[in-house]
């Protein structure tokens, strides 16, 4: 094994070396260094080269990632290649992750080990999301980075809570150990982690691939919100430990969804899956029925798992339905009262009417946002503010859209008067009124 002393250096294949300046963790497959290149600091990743499957078909693999460059900003791509046969191996230079950002394994533990500075002492330090907001926001650029990879025809073939750095601020995510992901169907022996892997993979009759990865997206972005195993429930509580065996039995040949409404079996346990029980009352129906899909048909059949797209409707759907209410309570819209489309706060009766896009159910109140996806036909853009909501500054408690884009809206108000809705301004809202965004697409409220 060749590890690499502090203070040498290393050939890049670019030219120049980069000097160690210290070990920043390790793992099963290499050492992660950090390094100065070119003035610049960088992490290397370093293999433990006994350990890599084919090494030279891995490294060539790699040095195609970093020529094709990264499918969107939210990789920690490979940027540069070390020069071959020095020290016994090989890595690759990549961005440092900024401080801000927090590993999802320390967000699932609910807190982070920190050395405290200046001694060898460590403490834990508290993580948890600032806001229901930024979690949701952290859901969507996973699916996105997700999305972006497999447009590109590549597999990830390793998701786990270990590959994803999060800022609990905002939701901007990262994502790391990119060095196994390989054009789709094509494979350098990695399998995934146990409780991450699809069982087809389990059960040895598949290698990791796009429709694995979804699998192991859907398994992913559950964790992020139920804090939990989506198949640990009573059944595999009862095989005492999980052996390799029951491993094969729980997550590979037999796997039931703690939630499966047809089955049963594997209900999450009081006193032991306390986070899946609680979380689980706090989403809406069409997030629960998402994963119920996810981990019922989709567990067998790779065809009916859920596409990146869909998943994004649904997470941006989820931002648009979180209610601050005056009161303090911040809450998904299905912990409110709705009746006549309007939303009640159970703890101070304050009420938000709603807008209504098909089945689709966006609450108003003063700083809502809808997005281009919501009010332009056939639209994926989730960022591209289209209108606002705005408090009445005499009448408070009144709220109106104004219109952000440059296109005009239509407003039918109940008398069935039509006002237009001309880019840059705003118009009260009220029960009955319908605006029309064009193109067919119109809200009722
Ligand atoms: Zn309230």
């Amino acid at each position: 094994m060749a590890e690499l002393k502090i203070g040498s250096s290393v050939k890049i294949e670019y030219g120049d070396s980069a000097k160690i300046i210290k070990e920043l963790g390790r793992g099963g497959q290499g050492i992660v260094y950090l390094v100065e290149y070119q003035g610049k600091k960088y992490a290397l990743k370093w293999y433990f080269y006994d350990k890599l499957k084919e090494p030279n078909a891995f490294r060539q693999n790699l040095r195609n990632n970093i020529e094709d460059k990264s499918p969107s900003d939210n990789f920690l791509w490979p940027q540069y290649l070390t020069e071959g046969n020095q020290h016994g191996s090989f890595g690759y230079l990549m961005n440092v992750i900024p401080s801000n950002y927090v590993g999802l394994t320390d967000i699932l533990n609910t807190y982070k080990i920190e050395k405290i500075a200046g001694t060898k002492e460590i403490r834990k330090v508290p993580v948890k999301f600032e806001s229901l907001e930024s979690v949701v926001n952290a859901a969507i650029n996973i699916i996105i980075a997700f999305r972006e990879l497999h447009r590109a025809g590549k597999s990830y073939q390793d998701l786990n809570d270990g590959g994803f750095y999060i800022d609990i601020k905002t939701g901007d995510i990262l994502v790391c150990d990119c060095d196994n992901i390989a054009p789709d169907g094509e494979n350098f022996g990695i399998g995934g982690m146990p409780g991450y892997m699809a069982p087809e993979i389990v059960r040895g009759i598949a290698k990791p691939d796009v429709q694995t990865d979804k699998y192991s997206l859907a398994v992913v972005l559950f964790k992020l919100l139920f804090r939990h195993d989506p198949l640990e429930g009573a059944k595999v509580l009862k095989s005492v430990c999980l052996h390799e065996g029951a491993d094969l039995k729980h997550y590979g040949k037999e796997p039931v969804f703690i939630y499966d409404p047809n089955n049963k079996s594997n209900r999450p346990v009081i006193g032991v899956h306390d986070n899946a029980i609680k979380l689980w009352k706090v989403y809406p129906n069409y997030i629960k029925d998402a994963f119920i899909r996810s981990f019922t048909t989709g567990i067998q059949n790779p065809n009916h798992r859920i596409i990146e797209n869909e998943w994004q409707k649904l997470f941006v759907r989820l931002r648009s339905n979180i209610i601050p209410c005056e009161c303090g309570r911040v809450r998904f819209s299905n912990a409110y009262s709705y009746k006549d489309n309007i939303y009640i706060c159970p703890a101070c009766s304050s009420k938000f009417l709603s807008m209504q896009f098909g089945d689709v159910i966006i609450p108003m109140f003063a700083g809502q946002k809808l997005y281009k996806c919501f009010t332009a036909k056939g639209n994926y853009d989730f960022n591209t503010i289209t209108a606002t909501i705005v408090e009445n500054k005499k009448h408070k408690g009144v709220m109106g859209i104004k219109n952000n884009t440059n296109e005009t809206w239509k407003c039918t108000l109940p008398t069935g008067e039509v006002k237009e809705l001309e880019p840059g301004k705003a118009r009260a809202l009220g029960r009955g009124m319908t605006i029309d965004f064009g193109k067919g697409v119109i809200a009722k409220l």
